[in-house]
């Protein structure tokens, strides 16, 4: 989905730059939906249920999947619109910094190139450690035999905080890297392609 904060980031000279945009709760419009709480139904507000196991004197107490546990279910109204809190719907296209927890506009995360690197052994501990920053695994299943076209349109990311693919300085990630692994794929920004592990690059 589009927003308005897609102007909040540029890139320039290969360092991401984030800027000011409308206020990032209501993104500019000056209200939100109304919330409302209420206690949940299913645990009538204590949290959790008491199951009966497969013997009578199994029962056992589990989280409300309900309520997640909270005792209370929120419910928005989007036929309600509230004034926001935020900017209390007071000049609301006052600009407002972007953190490094933002969402990349989607025209910067299209342009970030990927490559695909095949590992088809266990990986050494300093190995996994390489790689260990890296947020987004997906279950490999049979990615194994895809082809790397397939895998990048598979795996490339879609959106990404400026955290995750520039460094504290701006300085944008090289590439992003799917690393193919005995039983996993691990997609991650790569920073100094120098500092991977020794792992064939597949085309
Ligand atoms: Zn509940
Ligand atoms: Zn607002």
């Amino acid at each position: 989905m589009k927003s308005k904060t897609d102007t909040l980031m540029r890139v320039v000279n290969g360092k991401l730059q984030i800027g000011l945009g409308p206020c990032r709760c209501c993104l500019g419009s000056g209200t939100v939906a109304k919330k409302t709480k209420s206690r949940c139904d299913r645990c009538l507000g204590r949290g959790e249920i008491l199951c009966n196991g497969p013997r009578s004197m199994s029962a056992f107490m589990r989280q409300c999947r309900k309520c997640g546990g909270s005792g209370d279910v929120e419910t928005t109204h989007h036929d309600k619109q509230v004034k926001c809190r935020r900017c209390l719907g007071v000049n609301s296209q006052r600009r407002d910094l972007g953190s490094r927890q933002s969402t990349v506009p989607e025209c910067i995360v299209s342009r970030l190139r990927h490559r695909v690197y095949r590992v088809q052994r266990e990986l050494k501990p300093w190995e996994e450690e390489a790689l260990k920053g890296f947020s987004t695994t997906f279950d490999a299943g049979h990615s194994r035999s895809y082809s790397s076209t397939k895998l990048l349109r598979r795996h490339r990311v879609s959106y990404a905080s400026a955290g995750h693919i520039s460094q504290e300085d701006g300085t944008l990630c090289r590439h992003i890297g799917i690393f193919v692994l005995l039983n996993k794929v691990i997609v991650g920004p790569v920073f100094d392609p120098a500092k991977l592990p020794d792992f064939k690059k597949a085309r």
